[in-house]
C-alpha cells in the first residue's frame, strides 16, 4: 500500500492496530486468524496485535468462534469502557452533551438550556460542566477520553475550529476549539491540559448535519453506504453530504446549505435576503407558527406533531395539508440531489426523527415523480435510528475515528 511506504516500526504497528480495531469494529468480533486474513499480516503479526490491543483495554475477549477444522478461533470484540469520547450538540434553546464509548453506544446524556443570547464562552463552561459530570458518573478512567467534539447549526470551518456564522444562536467568527478547551480543563481535568493515553486529545468543530452524516456511517443508518445525504430540520435546514465515503464539503466548506432552495416563488424574505427559501416554510417554528402553536425549543418537534395529529381529529385538514406541503417541498428540494448525486441513502434526522415519519410517505411520492426513475430506484429514503441525537452521536465520533485510522482531517 502506498500510504505505508518509509513507515518505521512503531507507525506501521499503530496503522495495523487502527486497522485490526477497525475490523472489530465492523464486524462486531474478530479472530487473529480473521485478521491476519483481512489485514494481510502473519498469524504471528496479527497475534501480537491482538495481544498490544488487549494489554490497552482496547479489546476483550468474547468467547469462541465456529470451528473451520482445528480448535474454535478466541473472538474478540471492543473493550466499551476502553475509550471514551464526549459529544456536544447545540441549537437554538438548549444543548445535548454524550459520553460516547469505544462501542458506539451512548454511556451518558445531560441536557443544558441555552438562553437567547447566551455567548459562546458561557455555552462552553455549561458544556464542559455537564461532560464532566457524565465522565464522573460513568466512572471514565483518568486518560480514557479520546477528545469532544462539537456540532453547531450553522457555517464552520472543521479545519481552524472557527465558527464562521451560526445565525440561529448569534454567534459570528467565533474560535469554539480554544475556549472549549480551556473549559474542559478548568471543569473537567482539575485546571490540567486535556489528555488521551492513545495520542493527542482532540476538540473537534463540526456543522450539525455534517456531524449527523458522520454519526450515521460511524454508527447508525449509513455503516454500510458510501454516498449518501442526511437531511435535518430544526431550527434552520442543511444537509450532510457523503461522497466516496468522505465527507463532501464544497469549495468553501458550505456545501449542503439545502435550506436555501428556492421552493417558493410567493414565499416570504429568508435570513439570506433571498425569497422562498425552504427554511422559511419547513423549519419547525415555522410549521408550528403555521398551526398557530408557540414555538418551545426543548419539545418543538413533539409539540409539532401532536398538533399535526390534532388538527388532523380536531380541525379538520390542516395538519394533513400541512404534512402535503411539507413533504412537497422537501421533496422538491431533494429530488435535483438524488439526480445529481445519485446516493444510495437519504437520513431524515434532528426533528424529523419525530415527525419525518408523518412526511415520509409524501416525500417519497414527490422524489418518484420529480426524480430520475433509475435514481429513485437506487436511493433508500429513512429515518434516522439515532433520535435526535445523531449530530452529538456523529461529533463524539470524529475524536474517536483516529484511534481507529479514519480521521483524515487531523486533529485541531
Ligand atoms: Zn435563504
Amino acid at each position: 500500500m502506498a500510504e505505508r511506504v518509509g513507515m518505521n516500526g512503531a507507525a506501521m504497528r499503530q496503522a495495523n492496530e487502527a486497522a485490526a480495531l477497525e475490523r472489530i469494529r465492523r464486524a462486531g468480533a474478530g479472530s487473529k486468524a480473521e485478521l491476519a486474513q483481512v489485514l494481510g499480516l502473519t498469524p504471528a503479526a496479527a497475534g501480537m496485535i491482538v495481544a498490544s490491543l488487549l494489554q490497552k483495554g482496547l479489546l476483550e475477549p468474547v468467547g469462541s468462534g465456529a470451528s473451520r477444522g482445528g480448535r474454535r478461533p478466541d473472538l474478540f470484540r471492543l473493550a466499551a469502557r476502553g475509550l471514551y469520547a464526549g459529544g456536544i450538540d447545540v441549537d437554538r434553546g438548549g444543548f445535548d452533551v454524550l459520553l460516547l464509548d469505544l462501542a458506539g453506544q451512548v454511556a451518558g446524556l445531560r441536557r443544558g438550556e441555552l438562553p437567547e443570547g447566551a455567548p459562546f464562552g458561557w455555552f462552553a463552561e455549561r458544556a464542559a460542566s455537564a461532560l464532566a459530570e457524565l465522565m464522573k458518573a460513568a466512572d471514565v478512567p483518568d486518560g480514557r477520553l479520546a477528545g469532544v467534539g462539537l456540532s453547531v447549526p450553522g457555517y464552520v470551518d472543521a479545519r481552524t475550529g472557527r465558527i464562521i456564522r451560526a445565525p440561529n444562536l448569534g454567534w459570528h467568527d467565533e474560535d469554539a476549539v480554544g475556549p472549549l478547551r480551556r473549559a474542559l480543563a478548568a471543569r473537567a481535568f482539575g485546571g490540567a491540559a486535556p489528555s488521551c493515553a492513545f495520542g493527542a486529545f482532540s476538540v473537534r468543530l463540526e456543522n450539525e448535519a455534517m456531524a449527523a452524516a458522520i454519526g450515521e456511517h460511524w454508527a447508525g443508518a449509513c455503516r454500510d453506504d458510501e454516498d449518501f445525504l442526511c437531511v435535518n430540520v430544526r431550527s434552520g435546514i442543511g444537509a450532510g453530504i457523503f461522497v466516496h465515503g468522505s465527507p463532501y464539503r464544497g469549495a468553501g466548506g458550505i456545501a449542503g446549505e439545502i435550506g436555501h432552495v428556492a421552493v417558493d416563488a410567493e414565499g416570504p424574505v429568508c435570513g439570506c435576503g433571498r425569497t422562498g427559501c425552504l427554511e422559511t416554510r419547513v423549519a419547525t417554528p415555522r410549521l408550528l407558527a403555521s398551526l398557530g402553536v408557540p414555538y418551545r425549543p426543548a419539545t418543538a418537534a413533539r409539540d409539532l406533531l401532536a398538533a399535526l395529529d390534532a388538527s388532523e381529529s380536531v380541525r379538520g385538514d390542516r395538519g394533513r395539508r400541512l404534512a402535503e406541503e411539507t413533504s412537497h417541498r422537501l421533496g422538491v428540494a431533494l429530488a435535483p440531489l438524488v439526480n445529481a448525486l445519485n446516493p444510495s441513502r437519504i437520513v431524515l434526522g434532528r426533528d424529523l426523527a419525530v415527525y419525518g415519519p408523518r412526511l415520509l410517505p409524501g416525500i417519497l411520492a414527490e422524489l418518484r415523480r420529480d426524480a430520475l426513475a433509475e435514481s429513485f430506484a437506487a436511493v433508500q429514503v429513512s429515518i434516522t435510528p439515532l433520535g435526535g441525537r445523531a449530530s452529538a452521536v456523529g461529533a463524539a465520533s470524529i475524536p474517536l475515528a483516529g484511534v481507529f485510522g479514519r480521521d483524515r482531517e487531523g486533529p485541531c
